[in-house]
């Protein structure tokens, strides 16, 4: 998986990336708090978890999450929670714990072993709860669709719009099309106002880096799902800087045959890279030839 490379080499720049320490754990067991279905990170003695430094990419970040979020809908919770683990041990930690940056110092001394037996095992720092995961998840997907379906609309592909917010699950009173169907054309640029309003805030503050000796501003990031915020905010916004995060202009599209998310290689490119996607372009591509021929 690409994710897993743009973990390592993730690189430190301007305001909007996150240099806080993420940890990949190596095994994780299913449990209750309270009746809640909850997913636990295990330690095993001398096997140390993974540290990396930031999050990777918020916009490959985002992408993952709100295809992850697509996986899990209709799904029991007991099956959430395999899918979540899963999700863990190939990427990071979903959840920031405050003190991983100490924990990534930590993890050379000799009381290591001890540390992290205390921290995971004993007071269970590193805990999930399933149903809220699903929540923050179907959340992320819906704000990211309500923008992407607003980008099409200032557009004028109105077509665009319906496809990419045919999924998004919201009650009447909150659904962006209808609004926005309801409104004359002198009102509609309001729709899109209070539709934006409502995409939750994100959070700034001031950290102490260790490693430069300074004080900066940095986002506030407690989970993957706020990197994946914020990777959102600055991928929509015209006067966010350092729109990019790793070079050349990146391109979010909507796969026409699955609805998953995918990064544009291509302007005209409309169908995501899986086997069973290329294969439906493919037959599509054909039978057009096919009637082109016949005429
Ligand atoms: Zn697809």
């Amino acid at each position: 998986m690409e994710l897993k490379k743009l973990l390592d080499d993730y690189e430190i720049g301007g305001i909007g990336d996150i240099k806080k320490h993420t940890l990949r754990f190596h095994s994780y067991r299913i449990g209750t708090v309270e009746g809640m279905l909850t997913i636990f990170a295990e330690y095993t003695s001398g096997q140390f978890p993974i540290t990396y430094k930031g999050y990777p990419s918020g916009q490959e970040l985002l992408i993952e999450l709100c295809n992850l979020n697509l996986e899990l809908r209709e799904k029991p919770l007991k099956e959430c929670a395999e899918i979540l683990i899963r999700w863990s041990l190939e990427n990071i930690h979903p959840y920031y714990h405050y003190g991983d940056d100490v924990a990534a110092l930590e993890q050379v001394d000799n009381d290591a072993d001890q540390y992290w037996d205390m921290l995971v095992n004993v007071i269970e720092c590193y805990s999930i709860s399933v149903k809220d995961m699903v929540q923050d998840l179907e959340q992320l997907y819906t704000d990211t669709m309500t923008l992407f379906a607003i980008r099409s609309l200032m557009e004028g592909k109105i077509t665009d719009a319906q496809r990419i917010y045919g999924e998004v699950r919201v009650p009447d009173e909150k659904n962006l099309l209808h609004a926005w169907y309801r409104a004359d054309s002198v009102h509609r640029p309001l729709v899109l106002q209070d539709f934006i309003e409502n995409i939750p805030k994100l959070k700034m503050g001031l950290e102490y880096d260790i490693s430069t000796g300074q004080i900066q501003l940095q986002p506030v990031v407690k989970s993957v799902v706020d990197a994946a915020y914020f990777g959102l905010a600055r991928f929509m916004a015209v006067n966010a800087n350092a729109l990019d995060d790793y070079g050349g202009k990146t391109n979010i599209a909507f796969c026409q045959a699955c609805g998953k998310a995918f990064i544009k290689r291509g302007n005209r490119q409309k169908y995501c890279g899986t086997l069973e996607c290329q294969s439906v372009r493919n037959k599509l591509k054909s039978k057009e030839y096919y009637y082109r021929k016949r005429r």
